[in-house]
């Protein structure tokens, strides 16, 4: 199970109000909120009826519906959004300028990037012009570039296009590799995670030791429409007229959400014993029955028609096969018999009505008196 949600100081969690919730049934159609509140739960079990796991654009999603309450709750307030500092949440739009995404030379599988403008501190004086990270479509053929039309142009053409000298770069050397390959180690005591922040956050740092232009990644990196490149959730904020904010690396007690879901684990720790041994048996019966090479419904039907045991064996599971089988026969004739029946009275409910329409108005001249539909007769 996953939560995500937004907390506020004056609401708790950002929900609609139920005035709110009233005032929005009385709005025309078009202007009502589908979604009255920011959380959602979800659980993803890997089934056809669980939930998908947690990606972007639930997350997204989520994002937008939130802001759309919070504009009702805080209307005319420019509110500000704080986000845990992770991985999710900094993740680029689909069309972001990233480096990392770069090839050294034209096309190939890089993604599409969308059109950017030479930061004015361009030392060869090129700043403010516009440069399109891809070749345009109608390249003429004799176009050195021709093959590449459409494509993605690649680091060296776009560090070429921003005057510098890019004959003796290579795309990546020795030390940016490994500095882009260093990941946090989840064994760090508090400590070094302390050291490691510090680290972070000192400008003066082991990145300034490497030269400006050791390589072309180095050296788009550091371009500042690169490096001030936005994140999809920040956009999203920016968009709405919001201010967006990030939170430092490895401190959730900053953030208030992080000790509201402390809840969640007081909530676990209520669930009684008796019901956790329940949930070992289960787990125990699943193991049996998919040893035994059962899958699928028969694996669930045969855990749920021996849910007193600990473990299915062949003989039950045998048992619990026959029995499905039974099951399904008898599903399918009771839905046969509700085929045939609908199909009935449909057909029984056309003919009433031809017959009714010919009675009444094809041959009025018949009728009777002691007609079954009680009309009027002749
Ligand atoms: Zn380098």
């Amino acid at each position: 199970m996953m939560v995500s949600g937004f907390i506020c100081e004056r609401y708790g969690n950002q929900a609609r109000t139920e005035s709110l919730i009233e005032a929005n049934a009385r709005l025309p159609l078009e202007e009502q909120l589908a979604v009255t509140d920011s959380r959602v739960i979800i659980c993803p079990n890997g089934k056809e009826t669980g939930d998908n796991y947690w990606n972007m654009d639930q997350m997204i999603e989520q994002l937008k519906n939130a802001i759309k309450i919070a504009r009702r709750l805080f209307s005319n307030a420019i509110i500000h959004w704080v986000f845990d500092n992770s991985s999710c949440h900094g993740s680029l739009p689909h069309d972001a300028i990233t480096d990392t995404k770069m090839n050294v030379g034209p096309g190939g599988k890089a993604p599409c990037m969308k059109d950017t403008v030479i930061p004015d501190d361009n030392p060869f004086g090129k700043g403010g012009q516009t440069q399109c990270l891809q070749f345009p479509s109608d390249l003429p053929p004799n176009h050195e570039h021709y093959n590449f039309r459409g494509l993605p142009k690649g680091m060296k053409i776009l560090a070429a296009e921003c005057g510098y000298d890019v004959s003796k770069l290579i795309g990546q050397c020795a030390t940016c590799k490994l500095e882009h390959s260093w990941k946090p180690h989840l064994d760090l005591t508090p400590h070094e995670i302390y050291l490691a922040d510090e680290a972070d956050g000192n400008d003066s740092g082991e990145e300034d030791e490497r030269p400006f232009s050791c390589c072309l990644r180095r050296l788009l990196e550091n371009q500042g429409d690169i490096k001030n490149q936005t994140s999809l959730l920040q956009e999203i904020v920016e968009e709405a007229g919001y201010k967006c904010h990030f939170l430092p690396k490895f401190h959730p007690e900053l953030n208030p959400i992080e000790t509201a879901h402390r809840l969640l684990d007081e909530a676990l720790a209520a669930c009684p014993l008796i019901t956790i041994r329940r949930f070992f048996r289960r787990s125990g019966r699943y193991l049996s029955v998919y040893q035994q090479g059962a899958t699928g419904y028969l694996a669930e039907f045969a855990v749920r028609k021996y849910a007193s045991h600990r473990s299915v064996t062949r003989h039950d599971l045998d048992e619990a096969e026959k029995a499905w089988k039974l099951k399904q026969l008898k599903d399918a004739k009771k839905k046969l018999f509700y085929r045939c029946f609908c199909s009935y009275m449909i057909i029984s409910g056309v003919n009433r009505m031809f017959a009714t329409y010919f009675t009444l108005y094809r041959r009025p001249e018949k009728l009777r008196p002691t007609s079954k539909f009680g009309r009027g007769g002749a």
